[in-house]
């Protein structure tokens, strides 16, 4: 990657958006009022704003290797907590894709060092799944299975967590699993039925004892 051709674009890039609009960038430098936050993979091929279509100040990202929602990550649940009540967003979509090299390294017997503790969610979504997963035969077939269920159980621990609970109770805030399909371009809404997933868990994981979530 040239560097300079980096900053060359950067000037171009500035012109462009100053003969649209010349007060282009003090708009911008007012703040930001996306209604979206996306927590996707970190996979370079998955080009957040471009896969949307989204322009700068639309939405708030978060993305790491294989677009997880960690209770105990203090990065992934500050930019939750951030989003929910200093942005108030009003959606979160979390975001995954097929060919997810995350996925694919949590799938092999092997020790991968400081990977270890993070593909470790992933192997705990295999073993959620294992009965399912396992009567898959074709590899792929189970591969791209696993990164459907991973996407669910990320938008299930989303939901565990008690600033969205509460917004979801006050702000009607919604949450949706998607996939992205890097073979054929396609993003993907897997219509996840929280309601009927929700139904048999959240005796335990509701934090608003009489409140329904759904
Ligand atoms: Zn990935």
């Amino acid at each position: 990657m040239n560097f300079e051709k980096i900053f060359a674009h950067n000037d171009i890039w500035i012109a462009e958006k100053l003969s649209v609009d010349k007060e282009y960038f003090n708009k911008l430098s007012e703040g930001q009022n996306p209604e979206v936050l996306y927590i996707g993979c970190s996979d370079s091929r998955v080009a957040t704003e471009e896969l949307l279509g989204a322009k700068p100040g639309e939405v708030f990202v978060h993305r790491n290797l294989a677009n997880m929602v960690i209770s105990t990550d203090f990065n992934v649940q500050s930019v939750i907590t951030y989003a929910i009540e200093h942005l108030k967003v009003k959606q979160i979509i979390v975001c995954g894709h097929y060919y997810c090299g995350g996925v694919k390294e949590a799938m092999e017997a092997k020790d991968l060092g400081l990977l270890n503790p993070w593909l470790r969610n992933i192997r705990d979504v295999y073993r959620i799944h294992k009965d399912e997963l396992n009567l898959i035969k074709n590899s792929e077939e189970k591969y791209n299975r696993l990164i459907e269920l991973n996407v669910e159980e990320q938008c299930i621990n989303l939901i565990k967590t008690a600033a969205v609970q509460k917004a979801i109770i006050e702000s009607n805030l919604k949450v949706h699993g998607w996939i992205f399909d890097i073979r054929s371009g396609k993003l993907i809404d897997m219509k996840i039925n929280f309601k009927k997933i929700l139904k048999e868990i959240m005796e335990i994981y509701n934090l608003y004892e009489g409140k329904s979530l759904f």
